[in-house]
């Protein structure tokens, strides 16, 4: 799955294409069982030369993630359906796009309700990095509000994307549509889902770190320990 521009039009026969098809079934539904997408939600797609393998329509709501290989549908830039059965979802505008925009970049785009980012698209608040796994990926910006369907929301990930396309070759660029999820683009499928992943962690740990600066329960438990030692090696004494 290389990034280079195809020089010509990629056959459905190429092993590369069941490849990326058998991964993408796979990586779905490993995203499902680690809450990093939803039944509601999701799409995974790479690029294979001039298709793009992608995850259909109801994969979440009516599959649950149990995707088969020949499930991924395979369809060219223009999002035309070349094989497989079923509908490309209604939310996968961004994805073409993406692949189109920055497909010299990388092959892998991703777009998740993944459980901890959702509470910053919930709140469309920003997300900064806070672990050296997710200092690459900067400040996860969030793009205007459009419907999760429309031509507008894909217009304004790609800007997103376009402002920080370095990072794609490096490992995957990401933005946070609000009320919505995650989207990202990596250097290929595998960087792709790991940055899912990385970016789910470090907004876990934003909201577990709130919990624990804003609570006085560590004060507290810690007074205690120190006050049963103390009482212990007191008592010790005597
Ligand atoms: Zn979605």
């Amino acid at each position: 799955m290389s990034a280079e521009p195809p020089t010509s039009t990629t056959s459905i026969q190429d092993p590369e294409v069941w490849a990326a098809r058998t991964k993408i079934a796979t990586l779905a539904h490993l995203m499902f069982e680690r809450r990093l997408t939803d039944a509601a939600g999701g799409n995974v797609s790479a690029r294979v030369g001039t298709l793009v393998c992608i995850t259909p329509r109801f994969a979440g709501s009516r599959r649950q993630w149990n995707l088969r290989a020949e499930d991924v549908l395979v369809a060219d830039m223009e999002a035309n359906i070349v094989e497989g059965k079923g509908d490309i979802s209604r939310e996968a505008k961004v994805h073409f796009r993406l692949h189109h925009d920055f497909g010299h970049l990388g092959t892998g785009v991703i777009h998740a309700h993944a459980r901890n980012v959702l509470v910053f698209a919930a709140t469309a608040t920003p997300m900064p990095p806070v672990l050296e796994a997710t200092r690459k990926f900067g400040e996860i910006p969030v793009v205007k509000y459009a419907a999760a369907h429309s031509h507008l929301l894909a217009e304004n990930i790609a800007a997103a994307i376009a402002s920080q396309q370095a990072r794609i070759a490096g490992h995957a660029a990401a933005a946070i549509a609000p009320y919505h999820g995650l989207f990202l683009i990596g250097r290929d499928l595998d960087a792709a889902f790991d940055a899912v992943e990385r970016i789910d962690n470090n907004a876990y740990c934003i909201l577990m770190g709130k919990q624990l600066m804003s609570s006085d329960l560590l004060a507290e438990s810690r007074a205690k320990m120190e006050a049963t030692i103390l009482d212990f090696e007191h008592s010790e004494k005597h």
